[in-house]
């Protein structure tokens, strides 16, 4: 029972633990293993815990990806400017 609900096409979520049926929900395949989510609340969440468990790799990781986006938005922003 429990996780073996998986082989009927229908996934739980790691975190409420709903059952919702393949082709929804946030899945991330990390390696071997899939990391399921129901929704993208849940999955936000999921990543609160993550940071909340203070992995210094985790957090600098995430903040170096967050400086990314912005730098790539800052320059989509300046290339639209240009263009304008
Ligand atoms: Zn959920």
């Amino acid at each position: 029972m429990g996780m073996d609900l998986k082989h009927l096409d229908r996934y739980i979520c790691i975190v409420c633990g709903r059952v919702f049926p393949k082709g929804q929900g946030v899945i991330l395949k990390v390696e071997d293993s899939e990391i399921v989510f129901h929704s993208s609340k849940c999955a936000a969440r999921f990543y609160k815990m993550l940071i909340d468990r203070g992995s210094k790799e985790v957090i600098s990781e995430s903040i170096r990806l967050a400086r990314e986006l912005e730098a790539v938005l800052e320059k989509k922003r300046e290339a639209t400017s240009k263009r304008i």
